[in-house]
């Protein structure tokens, strides 16, 4: 049945555990509603202030960002009235479509696959509290385990959720379980977004989703390639800000946009408000990753096999290297944005 649940006595035993990490006993309870994703948020500003981070330090700057934190996220969004599917349904095709996998993939897909009766949660959409994830895949190194939760939306946006976050919990075993969210990295969606990507490949191919999913998949394209621009730029924004900090130590708003406007032309106000008004730290992180797995993508149409060969060096290369692997990808020839245009013209197709 359409019926998935945490296991209570697991959830009970993972949270009376000691060595279980306390960020994944905080996303448990956030998950299972324990307490209110704004008290999680109120945490993570605590968090970011504590580790010193250059924005926390500077009381200038942040009001604003805690308002970018706070924002309402709504990332790769596809309308919820384009295909209405049962969860058990959505599963179905997110099996098929990892069994079209190689076979290190497939065997941790079905990992944690086989478990979903105790380690998938579905959740009631929560339409009105926009700060909500649609799917969130929680891990311990400590019990190299995961839980995964999601949106019941019933559409194909769930679909892809489900297709995501199982690409999270599949490279968190390829990773020997290595939580890479720890490191905080940009790019630690490249694991889900890619196989996203080449989910829509596969069902752009498959006849028989084909038909039902079309719009979903090209609003999903679209989105991306919408966020991209934004992306680096926000991330130029961002050091800007950050080189501002440090060699001044107080700047104003108004400082922020007139540097701006001087860095980078034909960046008005209004964009630059625009820019830093968005979650810029999930922005720069969904669509950084987006990039690079478009990269991976456009490889995997050329040659599947070395498009696979290269999403598992990154993986393996995460266990050792976690911070310094953004150069890693780079020395594996992976460059963010060079084959937009193929990337872009393949969709105006
Ligand atoms: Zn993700």
């Amino acid at each position: 049945m359409d019926n998935y649940t945490w296991d209570k006595d697991l959830l009970e035993s993972y949270l009376a555990d000691d060595k279980v990490e306390p960020d994944f006993k905080d996303a448990i309870a956030l998950a299972s509603g324990q307490y209110s994703e704004k008290q999680t948020t109120q945490r993570k500003i605590d968090t970011i202030r504590a580790n010193g981070n250059f924005l926390a330090l500077n009381p200038y700057i942040v009001p604003c960002f805690e308002r970018i934190i706070t924002e309402p996220y709504n990332y790769m969004r596809v309308p919820r009235d384009q295909l209405n599917v049962t969860i058990d349904e959505a599963l179905k095709v997110t099996k098929a479509f990892y069994n079209t996998t190689d076979v290190e993939v497939r065997n941790a897909f079905y990992r944690f696959f086989n478990e979903r009766h105790a380690k998938l949660m579905a959740r009631n959409p929560r339409r009105n509290d926009k700060t909500v994830y649609k799917g969130l895949t929680i891990c311990s190194e400590a019990k190299k385990d995961c839980l995964v939760t999601f949106e019941a939306t019933m559409d194909f946006e769930m679909l892809s959720v489900l297709i995501h976050e199982y690409g999270h919990a599949v490279s968190f075993l390829l990773r020997n379980y290595h939580n890479m969210y720890e490191c905080n990295s940009a790019f630690c969606e490249i694991e889900s977004v890619f196989m996203e990507l080449m989910a829509y490949h596969w069902l752009q191919r498959n006849k028989h989703y084909a038909r039902d999913a079309r719009t979903g998949m090209i609003m999903i394209f679209n989105n991306i390639l919408d966020n991209i621009k934004d992306t680096i730029e926000a991330s130029e924004l961002n050091e800007m800000i950050k080189d501002m900090y440090f060699s001044k130590r107080r700047i104003t708003m108004r400082e922020i946009i007139m540097q701006a406007k001087n860095e980078f032309t034909g960046m008005n106000q209004k964009y630059i408000m625009r820019l830093l008004s968005k979650p810029v730290e999930r922005v720069i992180r969904y669509s950084y990753s987006s990039l690079l797995a478009i990269e991976l993508y456009e490889i995997y149409l050329q040659d599947p096999n070395s498009a696979i060969d290269l999403y598992k060096r990154i993986m393996h290369g995460q266990k050792e290297t976690a911070i310094a692997t953004n150069k890693a990808i780079k020395a594996l020839g992976i460059n963010a944005g060079e084959h937009l245009t193929d990337f872009t013209r393949e969709l105006k197709r």
